[in-house]
């Protein structure tokens, strides 16, 4: 077995070199001078082009002809299956083509900055339609004569396809329209206000990720524009920003990040620096986070403590009880930004994304009309228009780097966070009162043992199906938002 033994130690410094290209990532968000900008593109480059050279060497094709799969256990086998994937794609894509895109997609992603800074929605198309001319070509040499976005989405959620995501969100609309209708028609929730010093906040937020059960001593906190949860095994970082007049902006992002940084810091430590040690796709990662964030950061109960946390930090926060911030908590509101969305609303901003995002790459939607089919789409989707264009269709980054087949995941990950949070209830059934004392261990080490643990073992459906218990379907999730929703806002 002499070749799976090299082909394992060529994988390894390639996963360690695509780590120190995460820290670059990391470090540009957080540390870097501004100065540095122009070098750092220059060092980034460089790690890029070592990367994509070891990735596609011809040695990985004869180690892998070489290796008898079926004589290996099964954490051999899925490694195999990862690295032989991983190098199909990469002879799929043209050299040519994926230096044309990494060049592109840097350049376009600093022009939306600016051009949603401006509010100018024109002075992005261009670079835009070259992105979504440069991903076709590159969705068509990946699908091999099959289907171009589902090519794409396999690069987030292997096997996952736009039929099936198609009816999950067919399943999903109805009842959040209804919901969403019937929750509006409600008297507001209580709002919060008072004085949130960022010292403060941040020390929440650490609370926060440490009652998570963050490892400080393999991650840190800091802050950017952008919250993010960066690297993977004994080194996860996150950042988290802070809102003088909105805390819960704070807070809630650092759990999000905290479920993210936890999953990956919770993988098998055998399997760090291989294709198994980093979370098994897009869709699983959001159901970590969301879970975190959502089905027990937003529960009755945790609230319940962290208004007793609140109260010592930032003294009168203008809501009279644990209940009321329980309510503020999960106010359900108008709005046109998706990552401000509440539960109820937030997968009906992604089935619009979808729906846009499939027709640009089938070439039945042009750039040119992208603002229009937006705007338009917003409307009927919400009931009231888009006001400005950062808004709009400029209020997320994912389209000007050329994330096609991305914004399903996010859906995908709330998805399975209903399986999970189904079984979570069953197995540990006191889990209430121990979130009521800021106690998330049983729940976090469920999570660890059930999903975390097992990285990149099993494919996403499989891991998700072995944790909870179930196929993995939108029930779950819409009749936990119905009867969380139903009974906040007494419909
Ligand atoms: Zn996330």
């Amino acid at each position: 077995m002499s070749a799976f033994k090299d082909l394992m130690a060529f994988q390894h410094t390639t996963e360690a070199l695509a780590q120190v290209a995460g820290r670059l990532g990391w470090d540009q968000e957080t540390m870097m001078p501004r100065g540095a900008v122009d070098q750092r593109a220059e060092e980034t480059a460089a790690m890029q082009s070592v990367l994509h050279s070891r990735r596609t060497d011809p040695r990985l094709g004869e180690w892998l002809a070489q290796i008898d799969a079926s004589a290996l256990g099964p954490v051999g086998q899925a490694q195999i299956r990862h690295i032989r994937k991983s190098y199909a794609r990469a002879l799929k894509v043209p050299a040519d083509l994926a230096k044309t895109i990494a060049r592109v997609t840097s350049r376009s992603q600093g022009q939306w900055a600016a051009a949603r800074a401006a509010e100018d929605v024109k002075t992005f198309l261009p670079v835009l339609d070259e992105v979504v001319h440069l991903k076709r070509l590159e969705g068509q040499a990946l699908a091999d004569g099959g289907n171009v976005y589902d090519a794409m989405i396999d690069d987030y959620e292997p096997d996952m396809t736009a039929a099936e995501l198609q009816a999950m969100f067919d399943a999903m609309r109805p009842r959040l329209v209804a919901l969403r209708g019937a929750v509006l028609d409600k008297a507001p929730a209580p709002k919060l206000s008072g004085s949130f010093p960022e010292m403060a906040q941040m020390d929440m937020a650490r609370k926060l990720a440490q009652t998570f059960g963050y490892d400080f001593a393999k991650g840190r906190i800091d802050k950017a524009v952008h919250p993010f949860s960066s690297g993977s095994g004994h080194d996860v970082r996150i950042t988290t920003r802070t809102s003088a007049d909105d805390p819960f902006n704070c807070f809630y992002s650092t759990i999000h990040e905290v479920g993210h940084a936890c999953y990956e810091q919770g993988i098998d430590a055998a399997y760090a620096l291989t294709p198994l040690g980093e979370g098994v796709s897009m869709g699983v990662h959001e159901s970590q986070s969301r879970i975190y964030e959502n089905q027990i950061g937003r529960s009755r109960a945790f609230t319940a403590w962290m208004f007793g946390e609140m109260r010592a930090r930032f003294g009168d926060i203008s809501v009279a009880d644990a209940e009321s911030l329980y309510k503020a908590v999960n106010a359900v509101h108008r709005g046109y930004i998706r990552t401000e969305a509440d539960e109820v609303q937030y997968n009906l901003h992604i089935m619009l994304r979808f729906d846009l995002e499939r027709a640009l790459m089938a070439g039945d939607l042009e750039v040119a009309d992208l603002e229009a089919a937006w705007n338009d789409r917003f409307k009927a989707d919400f009931g009231y228009g888009v006001d400005k264009p950062s808004n709009g269709v400029l209020q997320d980054v994912h389209w000007s780097v050329g994330l096609f087949g991305y914004f399903p995941t996010y859906s995908l990950g709330n998805v399975y966070a209903g399986c999970l949070h189904t079984a979570l209830r069953k197995a540990v059934p006191g889990l209430d009162a121990d979130l009521a004392l800021g106690d998330t261990s049983a729940a976090t080490a469920w999570l660890r043992a059930t999903v975390q643990i097992h990285g990149g073992l099993k494919t996403p459906a499989q891991t998700i199906a072995d944790a909870s218990g179930m196929t993995p379907s939108p029930e779950p999730l819409l009749t936990y938002l119905e009867e969380k929703f139903g009974a906040i806002y007494a419909l």
